[in-house]
C-alpha cells in the first residue's frame, strides 16, 4: 500500500526588538543572569503588562510577507501551565482571534514551485531559561533559572499540513528564515535558537481523506535535524503501520545522537491550557492606514527577487533560488554583475567557487574575504584572456587566502596565460616526440587521444597556456604529421 505523509510546522521566531513584549526590559543576548528582568517580566504582583508597539509591527510585517489577512482586532490570551522558568504561571500569547490568518508561501520543491498555506501569525512571549547543575534537571540536586529571556517577543508561525516530504519541510523552513531576514525581524538561526520548529505528523494511505494519528516532534536545532526527524518518524509510523500496530498521539523528542525519536509525553491539546483572554491587555485594534503604511514599507521580498533574477538576469531558477536564499548574497551577486554584466558566469562563480569555500569554512557570505569587485575583477581577467579560466581557480584560492586583488596575485605569481604562438607550438612538438607511439595510434583513428595531448601540452606550460590556442594549433600539428 501505497503511504504518504503530512507534515504541519510550527515555527517561533524571536524578533528583533530592543525591548521586551510587555516591558520595557533590554533583549539583548549574554547579560548576566537575571539583569533584564522586572516586575512585569517575572509577574510580580500587581505589575501590568503594555503591549510594545514594535512587537505588532513586526508580526504584521510577516503577515503580509505570507499573504495573510491581518485581523483589524486580534486579543491576547493566556496559556496556563507550570514550568519553573515560566514565573507567571501563564505565557501571553494569542489564542482565538489571532494577528494574522489564511496566508501562504511558496517553496522551491523537486525543481517546481509548490505552495504552503499558512494557518496564522500570531504573536507570544518567550519563556526564561533554566539552567541545571547536572546535565538533567531529574539528576540536579538544583537548578537555576535566569528570566532574561522571559518576556522576549515571539511570532508563532502555523503551517497548514501541506507539508509532504522531509525535503518539503527543510525547504519551508529555509523560505520562512529567508523572508524573516529579508524583513529584518528576526536574524532566523536555527542553531541560535531565535527560530524554533516543532513538528506535526502523521502518515495516512495516498488518497484517503482522514488524517491518521500524528506525533509533535521536538527538540530539532538544525535545519539538518528537522530533515533527519521526519525521515525517522515517517519511517517509524509507516513500519507500525504496516504491522497493523496504532500509532500514539503524543509528544517525540529528537535524539540527535542517537538519531531516533523517543517518546517525551502525552500530546497536550488546547483544553489542557485553558486558555483565556487576558484581564490585563485591552483587545488589540489596528487601522488599515497602520497595515497600509507597513505594506509599503515591505522590502522586495525573495520569491519577487527569484522571479526577477531569472526574468533580468536571464539565469535558470535554481541559481535565482540559491542566489536569493539571502538578501546578503543576493546583494553580492548584484554587485558583482553590475561591475561585470555577465550574470550566468557571475552566478557560477558564486554558487560554486565561492560559496563552495565559504561553506567549508563554516563562514557566511557577509564573512566573505573576496569582495564583490575583486571577483569582478578576476572574471575580467580571464574573459580579456589574461589568464586561463583554470587558472582562475588557484587565482580565486590566493585572493580568498589573501585579500588581494586578482591582477596583483597573477602578477606575483606569474600566472599570466601563454598567448605566444611560438612557445606553444615548442611545446606541442616536445610533447609529440615524447609520444610517437600514441601519434601513431591516434592517426589510425584512437581520436580519445587528442585530449590526453592537450592535456599533456598544458601540463607541459604549467597550466598556462590559452586552452583554445592549445586545441588549434594542436589540430594543426597532428594534420601536418599525417
Ligand atoms: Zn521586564
Amino acid at each position: 500500500m501505497d503511504r504518504e505523509a503530512i507534515i504541519g510546522l510550527e515555527v517561533h521566531a524571536q524578533l528583533l526588538t530592543e525591548s521586551k513584549i510587555f516591558c520595557s526590559c533590554s533583549t539583548t543576548f549574554g547579560a548576566d543572569p537575571n539583569s533584564h528582568a522586572c516586575p512585569v517580566c517575572t509577574g510580580l504582583p500587581g505589575a501590568l503588562p503594555v503591549v510594545n508597539q514594535r512587537v505588532v509591527e513586526f508580526a504584521i510585517k510577516m503577515g503580509l510577507a505570507t499573504h495573510c489577512t491581518i485581523a483589524r482586532k486580534s486579543l491576547f490570551a493566556r496559556k496556563n501551565y507550570f514550568y519553573p522558568d515560566l514565573p507567571k504561571g501563564y505565557q501571553i500569547s494569542q489564542y482565538e482571534m489571532p494577528l494574522a490568518e489564511n496566508g501562504y508561501v511558496e517553496i522551491l520543491a523537486n525543481g517546481e514551485t509548490k505552495r504552503i498555506g499558512i494557518l496564522r501569525v500570531h504573536m507570544e512571549e518567550d519563556a526564561g531559561k533554566l539552567i541545571h547543575q547536572e546535565e538533567s534537571m531529574e539528576t540536579s540536586p538544583f537548578s537555576f533559572v535566569d528570566f532574561n529571556r522571559t518576556g522576549v517577543p515571539l511570532i508563532e508561525i502555523v503551517s497548514a499540513p501541506d507539508i509532504r516530504t522531509a525535503r518539503e519541510a527543510g525547504a519551508y523552513l529555509r523560505t520562512l528564515s529567508s523572508i524573516l531576514q529579508y524583513l529584518e525581524i528576526c536574524d532566523g538561526k536555527m542553531e541560535e535558537g531565535s527560530l524554533r520548529c516543532d513538528a506535526n505528523v502523521s502518515v495516512r494511505p495516498v488518497g484517503e481523506e482522514a488524517f491518521g494519528n500524528r506525533t509533535e516532534l521536538k527538540n530539532m536545532n538544525s535545519y539538518r535535524h528537522v530533515e533527519k526527524a521526519l525521515d525517522y518518524e515517517i519511517r517509524r509510523q509507516t513500519e507500525l503501520l504496516e504491522a497493523g500496530d496504532p500509532v500514539v498521539q503524543e509528544t517525540r523528542l529528537w535524539d540527535p545522537n542517537r538519531s531516533i525519536t523517543v517518546s517525551m509525553r502525552g500530546k497536550e491539546e488546547a483544553p489542557d491550557y485553558r486558555y483565556f483572554p487576558d484581564p490585563d491587555l485591552i483587545p488589540l485594534v489596528i487601522d488599515d492606514e497602520w497595515i497600509e503604511g507597513i505594506r509599503k514599507s515591505l522590502p522586495e521580498l525573495p520569491m519577487e527577487k527569484r522571479s526577477r533574477f531569472v526574468r533580468e538576469y536571464q539565469i535558470p531558477e535554481y541559481d535565482a533560488g540559491v542566489l536569493t536564499s539571502s538578501k546578503a548574497l543576493a546583494d553580492f551577486y548584484e554587485a558583482c554583475v553590475k561591475i561585470f554584466p555577465e550574470p550566468k558566469t557571475v552566478s557560477n562563480w558564486v554558487m560554486g567557487e565561492l560559496l563552495g569555500t565559504l561553506n567549508s569554512d563554516g563562514k557566511e557570505i557577509t564573512e566573505s574575504p573576496v569582495t564583490p569587485a575583486q571577483l569582478a575583477g578576476m572574471l575580467q581577467l580571464v574573459k580579456d584572456g589574461t589568464i586561463s579560466g583554470k587558472i582562475a581557480k588557484t587565482v580565486f584560492e590566493g585572493m580568498y587566502k589573501t585579500g588581494k586583488d586578482a591582477a596583483r596575485i597573477v602578477k606575483e605569481k606569474g600566472l599570466v596565460q601563454v598567448t605566444d604562438q611560438g612557445s606553444i607550438e615548442g611545446a606541442i612538438e616536445r610533447v609529440l616526440e615524447a609520444n610517437p607511439d600514441l601519434i601513431e595510434a591516434y592517426r589510425k583513428g584512437k581520436e580519445k587521444l587528442f585530449g590526453y595531448f592537450v592535456g599533456q601540452v598544458m601540463k607541459e606550460t604549467r597550466g598556462k597556456a590559452n586552452p583554445q590556442l592549445v586545441n588549434q594549433l594542436l589540430k594543426q600539428k597532428l594534420a601536418g604529421r599525417r
